[in-house]
């Protein structure tokens, strides 16, 4: 698993916490994130995977 995903950098996602659509390389996968992070998200939205994508606002 060394997938760097690095195209066109103009792919956007949305934010599973805050709902704002950004390029993705300003968002983090939520498996990157710490633990303590990871579960503070899910018990914050509820309904996440190793797909969702938070941005680098929501990250702290
Ligand atoms: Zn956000």
């Amino acid at each position: 698993m060394s997938d760097e995903q690095e195209k066109k950098g103009a792919k956007t996602a949305h934010c599973v916490v805050c709902g704002r659509s950004l390029p993705i390389r300003q968002m983090h996968e939520i498996h990157e994130l710490r633990p303590a992070l990871q579960a503070m998200i899910a018990e914050q939205v509820g309904d996440i995977d190793d797909q969702s994508l938070i941005c680098e606002r929501d990250e702290r």
